[in-house]
């Protein structure tokens, strides 16, 4: 084992660096884990391990008192161009007091921070805090779902989001799903359309289903509105002398917590359905198939070997501002920029998802988000962490911690 060192935040800002300089695409994020978990095991943690899909945990052991789980995730996602960065996107640079790169806010910077604040927080938290990094975030989370499952998985009485707020105390976001409107004719040959069912005809009554059912979308006072537009038309077969037998329609669904893969699909039917009918008087439906509704899905395959058929679905979710763990929270952090007592932080949504809808909006876990960082650097060219606010920002997860642990209480 290595020679241990002690947390601070110039060990976090240069382990961010490494982080950095190793990519970590989803299924891809094998050597990351390996770095992160040697990390820990230099910081001292009680424990280290990974799980089946490879995603890295640790724990520093506190009291009784309630557990709390910090969480960034391992993946990122890609890079683009190299030659369009200003600075190189796994170089992990220091400049203009910045760190740069791929990862620097969303999220090895934060992740770093985390790492390092749990062993510093050592025999100063009333309880557990487990430091827990999963795989597949950004292709909707399968690592924080298997994660925190409900036979076997981990249970913490209250979860830490490490996705960047600028400072303020994230409370929720929508979710996404990803729905597929299959539509069936008889394909033949385009000189001879009598002697076909042309798919594409049933277009316009799905497209006329999809467009009522967006009209209908219901409203938050927080999160805003859910959306539905059709994002894709696909038709097969694909040669442009054949008439097809089949489209696809593509939906993006921007939803609100609580919304399920049953509910959605049932709204979609239900919206499709007298459009559908008014066909039936031309011979719809063709060969007796009629027009089916799903969520998509993607097989996903882990760096450890383990696949698994995934639903296009992140769900959303939201925290009573009310609830005693926003509170606590909002009053720990408080006002950036102010001097001493500065008030309480600002409390509001994420725009995007985060493993948040599975800690909070499946798994019903008080969740909250807080990380230095500015959203709009997320998933761009000139991604990048002011180091200032990083430290602001670990200092603050110092006194965030036990904060949120006390408002969470015992086990319930
Ligand atoms: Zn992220």
């Amino acid at each position: 084992m290595s020679a241990r060192r002690s947390a601070s935040f110039d060990g976090a800002v240069a382990f961010a660096q490494d982080l950095i300089r190793i990519p970590s695409l989803p299924g891809e994020e094998g050597e990351l884990t390996r770095r992160v978990i040697a990390e820990m095991e230099t910081l001292g943690y009680d424990e280290t391990y990974t799980d089946e899909l490879g995603s890295a945990i640790g724990v520093v052991r506190g009291g009784a008192g309630a557990t709390v789980m910090l969480s960034a995730h391992l993946d990122m996602v890609a890079a683009g161009d190299h030659d369009e960065w200003e600075y190189p996107p796994f170089g992990g640079v220091i400049a203009d007091g910045c760190l740069h790169g791929r990862g620097a806010m969303d999220i090895k910077g934060p992740l770093a921070l985390q790492v390092h604040v749990a062993a510093a927080l050592r025999g100063r938290v009333p309880g557990d805090i487990i430091v827990a990094h999963p795989v597949y975030e950004e292709r909707g989370g399968w690592g924080m779902d298997h994660l925190t499952r409900v036979d076997g998985g981990l249970r913490p009485d209250v979860v830490i989001i490490g996705e960047s707020t600028h400072g303020d105390v994230a409370i929720g976001h929508r979710g996404r799903c990803e729905v597929e409107i299959v539509g069936h004719g008889l394909a033949g040959h385009a000189s001879a359309p009598d002697r076909a069912r042309n798919a594409l005809d049933l277009a316009p009554a799905i497209l006329a289903g999809v467009t009522d059912l967006a009209s209908a979308q219901e409203a938050d006072d927080v999160l805003g509105h859910a959306s539905l537009v059709a994002t894709g038309i696909d038709a097969v077969p694909a040669s442009l002398n054949v008439i097809p037998d089949r489209i696809t329609v593509t939906l993006d669904w921007r939803i609100l917590p609580g919304d399920t893969e049953e509910g959605l699909l049932t709204r979609v039917r239900d919206a499709l359905k007298p459009h559908l009918k008014r066909l039936e008087a031309d011979g719809w439906p063709a060969a007796g198939k009629s027009v089916e509704v799903r969520v998509a899905t993607e097989r996903q395959r882990a760096y450890t070997g383990v696949e698994e058929e995934r639903s296009i679905l992140s769900p959303g979710f939201l925290m009573d501002p009310g609830h005693p763990v926003v509170l606590a929270a909002a009053r720990a952090v408080g006002k950036r920029g102010a001097d001493g007592s500065g008030g309480t932080a600002t409390v509001r949504p994420w725009t995007f998802a985060t493993d948040g809808g599975w800690t909070c909006g499946v798994r019903g876990i008080p969740t909250i988000g807080f990380a230095p960082g500015e959203e709009r650097y997320a998933h761009t060219n000139t991604e990048r962490l002011d180091l200032d606010e990083a430290r602001w920002g670990y200092a603050k997860y110092l006194e965030l911690v036990p904060a949120v642990q006390v408002a969470a209480g015992g086990r319930s």
